[in-house]
């Protein structure tokens, strides 16, 4: 058990419980209530108590990728860079990448994360060494090739075998057709079916640029979403799409329709110059709206916080609009609407929900004076969090992970730069 004493919680100060994986009690809770030998008493003063942060559009091993090839246009960072960097993947890469990315998201108060690249058995190697949840999803690419369709198909299948062996409550699989630019209707026909079997979600790139989207309508007429739509890509699964940067009124009618969640990547967009997703229209037609990173190859880092502000600005900017997307529905991007759409119990601080939560010390001058706290977590925060649990574990204790050796994953990181790069 673990409880937290005397830390902000939805607004006053007070004391919460966790049982199990559960938050079991919030309120005035004495120490004598609760066995002193099972208990860890963490110190929660001067601490406000958040909900763990939800990132629903990640490549976290892309971490090793930070800062490589800036400022150039989409296809030469791509083919010129990315590509010839992601051909020399292998196992040890994956994972030590996928530590620091997990790490990082830690530390910048992150609990779950929603990922789609290769080499899962690394990933998932890592997301447990680490203690962060997450729903993860072997990236499928067919370009239009039947044998590659097979290829990738059966990889697919076999990833969400093994996750589903794991009988890890913390790491639950997703099914990833990377875009239907590079993803032919057969495999996409075979992903809607295959999420109904295995009950996951679907992850995909959906209208990212402006580029892309040509491509689709030349060849089928239609838009992404109404040729997705033609076929049921969407019918009776859970999707979440992530970018949706240019979408025409209809595209958002089926997004509507078929419950689709968006994960608005922000940072990412204005970054590849790929445009702003006109989320006020989203919101206006009740689609979900929730937040990714993407990975950090074009972004440069995995901190939710600063998507969360990026969210609550540029909104109001290229709208003209002060209203637009306000403090509190940025928030609930990161973390409420990120839950619903992982399907995890988590996003609030209630009784009965997980015990994914994050304790960030206000002595800190962006932070005063603290009766404004909801305000500074989306317009001052630099995202530097103090402690960590997931799962009713403490994963990080006053900024330091609990489990892992940071200096062995700088090392093993740097190590794996050095092998991607030469
Ligand atoms: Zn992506």
């Amino acid at each position: 058990m673990i409880l937290v004493k005397d830390a902000i919680i939805t607004g006053k100060k007070q004391d919460l419980l966790v049982e199990g994986n559960i938050i079991k009690k919030i309120g005035n809770i004495s120490i004598s209530e609760v066995s002193k030998d099972e208990t860890e008493v963490i110190d929660g003063k001067n601490c406000v108590l958040i909900p763990g942060l939800i990132n629903t559009h990640t490549h976290v091993p892309m971490s090793l990728f930070r800062g490589v090839a800036d400022d150039i246009p989409l296809m030469e960072w791509l083919s010129g860079h990315i590509w010839p960097m992601e051909s020399k993947l292998n196992e040890k890469i994956v994972y030590a990448g996928t530590l620091l990315g997990t790490i990082e998201m830690i530390k910048s108060g992150t609990t779950a994360f929603n990922d789609m690249y290769f080499f899962l058995d690394s990933i998932i190697k890592a997301v447990d060494e680490t203690g962060i949840r997450s729903t993860i999803a072997y990236g499928m690419i067919d370009l239009f090739d039947e044998e590659k369709r097979e290829k990738e198909l059966k990889t697919a299948k076999k990833s969400l075998e093994m996750i589903k062996n794991l009988n890890n409550s913390r790491i639950t699989g997703a099914l990833g057709p990377h875009a239907p630019y590079t993803c032919s209707k057969e495999i996409l026909e075979s992903t809607n079916a295959l999420a109904r079997e295995y009950n996951v979600p679907i992850h995909i790139h959906m209208n990212e640029t402006l580029d892309e989207i040509n491509q689709v309508v030349e060849k089928t007429g239609m838009r992404p979403f109404e040729y997705l739509n033609s076929f049921g890509f969407f019918d009776n699964v859970n999707t979440i799409c992530a970018h949706c940067v240019h979408l025409s009124d209809s595209e958002i009618q089926i997004m509507k329709e078929k419950n689709i969640f968006a994960a608005h990547n922000p940072v990412s967009n204005l970054k590849l110059a790929s445009g702003v997703s006109p989320v006020l229209k989203l919101l206006e037609n009740n689609v979900p709206v929730t937040l990714g990173t993407d990975g950090c190859g074009s972004n440069n880092n995995m901190n939710l916080f600063e998507e969360i502000k990026a969210a609550a600005l540029i909104h109001k900017g290229v709208n003209l609009n002060p209203v637009a997307v306000t403090a509190k529905d940025a928030f609930d991007f990161g973390t409420k609407n990120g839950a619903k759409a992982l399907n995890i119990n988590s996003g609030e601080i209630k009784e009965g929900k997980l015990a994914d939560f994050v304790l960030i010390n206000m002595k800190k001058p962006y932070l005063t004076p603290k009766e404004n706290i909801e305000s500074h977590l989306v317009y001052s925060f630099n995202g530097v969090v103090d402690k960590v649990v997931i799962d009713g574990k403490l994963v990080l204790n006053d900024g330091k992970m609990v489990n892992i050796d940071e200096e062995k994953v700088y090392e093993l990181s740097e190590e794996a730069y050095f092998e991607l790069t030469n």
